[in-house]
């Protein structure tokens, strides 16, 4: 049983070096990374630590990941760790063809998990203040100079050189600020969502699934759970979570037949963002990470270490400024949104522009693109899908012409499919000429405009 903290325990100053809105993966983790460099931070939590990150159970963490970020490793029996497991494969959706690739990977119960990255961060010196939302943020002409939050009963307001919105979905943070500051305020709307089902299940004769098995045509993947289920059917849908059950209806019929028998024994709901991340993650003092900046992958919405590689990129820019004696200014941030753009921002971008058309393929032509291994090809399964190159795109068109030519990809597909992989070249241009400075930016808004509005959103293909 953890100690319940209580106002008299903490101190809170009137101004830190970076103040941050939530604590879950992505606010810990910034607020350890900055502490441990000597920074005064303050993380502010809306949750008390019975509630923090209890929305789902099991999340899964690839052990390199883990190690490339320095996470604290849960250890067998410690209530946190769960499981581990390597073996992944895509299938098409008929069953015919299968994809495997091998990454290990740990599963965590998250909401211990999310309480050890919180103590990590404290004993790296970060104050975590839990139950504590936040209010507004402190605006003075173009710059965020800080937040007022609640706290046992009383309102604060900090200062801060730099405010990180951490908050997740919401935004909080973000979506408040006025116009002048420069930041992009839009709310998540149904169709920005990817709604999550999670069915645990048990089969009939009871064993633990040990691999992550993913059919794209129904948006659904087999994985790990912990001991008292033996695996978790998830299936992602955009709109409402019961959108998603006509995808369930056709992995019944044309898959499940061939799993073992299964009852479905608990049911849990979450939504994840489903849109194209943020065109700038910074302002004068201040930075949105995480689900707050849209980092996440789109093929599969996992997002805890994507937004941890975004962060090492803040982490590292931020603290040479603080070192240097210079401003956190939008012009001095910039070089982040720089070269997250030119990295893991233009990876995720490209991906986002094809899997819109590509997730939405019917049965047959998602099959014969298996069989022509032009989706989730090897060589990128290979890489973990985060380096679609432009030579891989090129091959996808062929393939895909060969498939109309040929009769297997319907005209009324191609179109689409087809624009969708010319679309997706070209957000890996526009990402690689993400402006220097601010002062290309509006220009650069414009033409990523015109291509997301081109390339659409898969919930207007659900209509
Ligand atoms: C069902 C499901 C399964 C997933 N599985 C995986 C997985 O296996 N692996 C993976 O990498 N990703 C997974 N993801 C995605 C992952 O959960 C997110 O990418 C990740 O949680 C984002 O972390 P975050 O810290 O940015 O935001 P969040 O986890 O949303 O945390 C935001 C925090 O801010 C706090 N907050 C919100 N409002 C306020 C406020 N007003 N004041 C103060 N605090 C506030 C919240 O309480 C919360 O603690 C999954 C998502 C879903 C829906």
């Amino acid at each position: 049983m953890r100690k319940k903290e209580t106002v008299r325990d903490v101190r809170i100053a009137d101004s830190y070096d970076i103040v941050i809105v939530g604590a879950s993966s992505s606010g810990a983790y910034f607020a350890r990374k900055m502490a441990e460099q000597g920074y005064s931070v303050l993380a502010i939590e809306k949750s008390s630590t019975e509630d923090l990150s209890t929305g789902y159970d099991i999340f899964h963490i690839a052990e390199a990941d883990m190690q490339a970020h320095g996470l604290p490793m849960p250890q067998k029996g410690d209530g946190i760790w769960s499981f581990e497991f390597a073996d992944m494969a895509h299938f098409s959706p008929y069953n015919h063809y299968k994809k495997p690739y091998q990454v290990k990977t740990i599963g965590l119960h998250k909401h211990p998990y999310m309480l050890m990255l919180c103590d990590w961060a404290k004993e790296a010196g970060a104050t975590i203040l839990f139950e504590a939302p936040f209010e507004s943020a402190i605006v003075k002409g173009k710059a965020v100079k800080g937040v007022t939050f609640r706290y046992g009963g009383k309102q604060y307001s900090v200062n801060a050189k730099l405010v990180v919105d951490a908050s997740g979905q919401p935004a909080v943070v973000r979506t408040s600020l006025p116009k002048k500051v420069g930041m992009e305020t839009f709310k998540l709307s149904n169709k920005d969502v990817f709604f999550v089902r999670l069915r645990y299940i048990q089969f009939e004769e009871r064993k633990r699934w040990m691999q992550n098995w993913v059919w794209i045509a129904y948006k659904m993947w087999l994985a790990p759970s912990n001991s008292e289920y033996d695996a978790i059917l998830g299936i992602g849908s955009c709109l409402s979570f019961d959108q998603g059950e006509s995808f369930y209806e056709g992995f019944c019929k044309n898959v499940a037949p061939e799993l073992p028998p299964y009852k479905v024994a608990k049911v849990e709901d979450m939504p994840t963002p489903y849109k194209r991340s943020l065109y700038s993650y910074v302002a004068d003092g201040f930075v949105a990470v995480g689900g707050a900046g849209l980092v996440n992958r789109a093929d599969n919405g996992e997002g805890v270490t994507e937004a941890m590689n975004h962060i090492d990129i803040v982490v590292e820019h931020v603290s040479k400024l603080l070192k240097k004696g210079k401003p956190l200014t939008r012009k001095n941030l910039w070089k982040i949104n720089k070269k997250y753009n030119n990295g893991q921002g233009r990876d995720y971008a490209m991906l986002y522009a094809v899997m819109q058309k590509a997730l939405m393929l019917s049965p047959d032509t998602m099959e014969y693109m298996f069989e022509k291994d032009c989706i989730l090809s090897q060589s990128i399964l290979a890489e973990l899908g985060e380096t679609l190159t432009p030579l891989d795109l090129a091959r996808q068109l062929i393939e895909l012409v060969k498939g109309l030519r040929s009769g297997a990809i319907p005209k009324a597909e191609f179109g689409p499919v087809g624009a969708g992989v010319l679309k997706a070249g070209a957000a890996i241009v526009l990402y690689t000429l993400y402006p220097r400075t601010p002062r290309g930016y509006k220009l650069w808004c414009c033409c990523a405009q015109k291509l997301w509005d081109s390339v659409g959103q898969m919930a207007d293909l659900y209509e």
